[in-house]
């Protein structure tokens, strides 16, 4: 069922020559191919958005010459975004048409060929520039430290309560309250 020279759209395939976002994605891929030497690029490419796609913004399935893309990409704010990953991942595509399959994935021929196009041969992203990012929750929790006076000892946790007491000092009368303190506090990565 799936066109090869088509730009499935949302479940829908559009023919080049679209307006819009498509029409983009099919204008760009053209540059691209222009660029490097493979003006029929474009026809040789399937691009599709995915809702799932949580930790990267774009993938490139080389032997079907596919790509997938972050539906964050649709975003007007994320428009030269858009346009870096594309081609980012069509010079995945590109590279392996030029050069064969032995060609590595970030190697020398790819960086070539996404600098040939403008873009920065990058291949991680702060996920702060990406508009519409929810960050993944963080891994590292915050830490908390809880110090009895009483008896020196402490223990750590990781949430801040003022309810909690040391057990040793407890059973033997004392208040067993503790002193806390955070200490990790791990930015988001
Ligand atoms: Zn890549
Ligand atoms: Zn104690």
């Amino acid at each position: 069922m799936k066109k090869r020279d088509a730009i499935r759209w949302l479940g829908f395939t559009t023919a080049s020559g679209m307006s819009g976002l498509p029409g983009r994605i099919v204008r760009a891929l053209k540059r691209f191919g222009a660029a490097w030497g493979l003006p029929d690029l474009n026809t040789r490419l399937s691009v599709e958005f995915s809702i799932r796609m949580r930790r990267s913004l774009g993938t490139a399935r080389v032997r079907r010459s596919s790509i997938r893309l972050n539906q964050l990409l649709k975003k007007p704010e994320n428009r030269r975004l858009l346009q870096e990953t594309l081609c980012h991942e069509a010079a995945h595509v590109a590279a392996v048409l030029l050069h064969g399959h032995r060609v590595k994935p970030h190697g020398p021929q790819w960086r070539q060929l996404v600098a040939k196009a403008g873009f920065p041969a990058r291949t991680r992203i702060d996920p702060k520039v990406v508009g519409g990012h929810v960050p993944a929750p963080n891994r590292q929790r915050k830490r908390y430290r809880y110090f009895c006076p009483a008896c020196n000892r402490s223990c750590y946790k990781s949430v801040r309560a003022s309810h909690y007491r040391c057990a040793a000092c407890l059973s033997s009368g004392r208040s067993g309250k503790f002193i806390v303190s955070l200490v990790t506090e791990k930015a988001a990565a």
